[in-house]
């Protein structure tokens, strides 16, 4: 038996294979196009212990995508490929359309075309799991209840659009092909192995480098926070107890604002290590023009994993904040994401 993982060379994808092992003997295939966020390196060192294959290769291309389900005969399939920085997509949306809303589709008709050849065992067995995110729903305001799963869209950025799209996709391959999916939207995520050019990873390396931190408008969008673990735990849930057809909100129970995150790094890295100048991290903190259409506030309601599959948020922000620092701050393992 194996699964399917895409996007597995990235931040979320390589914590879950990496957690799939502590629970799992399974084989793991991981598709991955190995973008400039993607680096089979991170899953170097458990390369010799575990039945981990890495493929080279991009979601979008059919026939590659049909020779890999053909041979390997997953019965799973953890689709986490995506363009994932929402700046990325202001700049240029093209590579969201072409990898988020058609790569997506390609994957999903190419998994149904295989799938309608499985015998009724396995294809009462298969499932598809999409991983979305929180952004689908657009931007609260500061006294709204958090996003339950009956929320309407609104993304308001391309990331959160495309994303959208392919969530749309994927549903309608269940309504009116009965392909056994389910989706997820998880909130921001933190961690080790994220690229540097999301908020944390992205602090850390210019408090480090002396540099100013630059932080959007007034630094009070709210985010909620989960880490990454938690989430991959999630998913396990998910591809075990998780009803087909349904969708599952994911979170942290944690909001902060930026700035709230920001400071809680640089009192953290003013203990584990003080700058060279003694002057508190925090001085480092400038406030930059805000990201256009930047959503306010992101809050996410969990009631349904909680109390459908059991699934808790298991670390403590503080705390795992601090375990993803010390990461950070460790050179050989950084490079598992830097270098090619
Ligand atoms: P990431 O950018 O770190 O990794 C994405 C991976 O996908 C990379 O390894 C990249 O090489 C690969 N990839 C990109 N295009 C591909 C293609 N066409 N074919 C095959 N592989 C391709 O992203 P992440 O933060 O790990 O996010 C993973 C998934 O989780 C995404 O779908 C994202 O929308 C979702 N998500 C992320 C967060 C978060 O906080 N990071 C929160 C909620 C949901």
């Amino acid at each position: 038996m194996a699964i399917l993982v895409t996007g597995g060379a990235g931040f979320i994808g390589t914590n879950f294979i990496r957690e799939w092992f502590s629970t799992s003997q399974e084989d793991i295939i991981n598709l991955d196009k190995i973008t400039y966020a993607g680096n089979f390196k991170s899953l170097d060192d458990i390369q010799d212990k575990y039945p981990v294959i890495n493929i080279k290769g991009d979601i979008g291309d059919r026939d590659m995508v049909s020779d890999i389900l053909h041979r390997y005969q997953p019965r799973a399939i953890i689709h986490f490929a995506a363009e994932t920085h929402v700046d990325k997509s202001i700049e240029g949306p093209s590579a969201f359309i072409k990898t988020n809303i058609n790569g997506t589709f390609t994957l999903l008709d190419t998994t149904y075309q295989w799938f309608q050849k499985l015998s009724v065992t396995d294809k009462e067995k298969f499932r598809f799991l999409h991983i979305s995110t929180d952004e689908v729903y657009g931007s609260l305001a500061m006294d709204a209840p958090p996003f339950t799963e009956d929320s309407p869209f609104q993304p308001n950025n391309p990331y959160a659009a495309s994303k959208a799209a392919s969530d749309h996709i994927v549903r309608s391959y269940f309504y009116t092909f009965g392909l056994p999916v389910i989706t997820t939207h998880c909130s921001n995520n933190y961690g080790p192995y994220q690229f540097p050019e999301k908020l944390i990873p992205l602090m850390i390396h210019h408090a480090r480098e002396e540099k100013k931190l630059p932080i959007y408008g007034d630094g009070l969008h709210i985010r909620d926070w989960v880490y990454v673990t938690d989430h991959c735990e999630a998913l396990r849930y998910v591809l075990e107890r998780g009803q087909i057809g349904e969708t599952y909100n994911i979170g942290g129970n944690c909001e902060k604002t930026n700035l709230e995150v920001v400071n809680s790094l640089c009192t953290i890295l003013d203990k584990i290590c003080p700058s060279s100048n003694h002057k508190p991290y925090s001085t480092q903190i400038s406030f930059v023009p805000d990201r256009m259409g930047h959503d306010k506030r992101y809050a996410i309601n969990t009631r349904k994993i909680e109390s459908q599959l059991n699934w808790h948020p298991k670390h403590h922000f503080t705390d795992a904040l601090e375990k993803t620092v010390k990461w950070f701050l460790d050179r050989d393992k950084i490079r598992t994401i830097y270098d090619r």
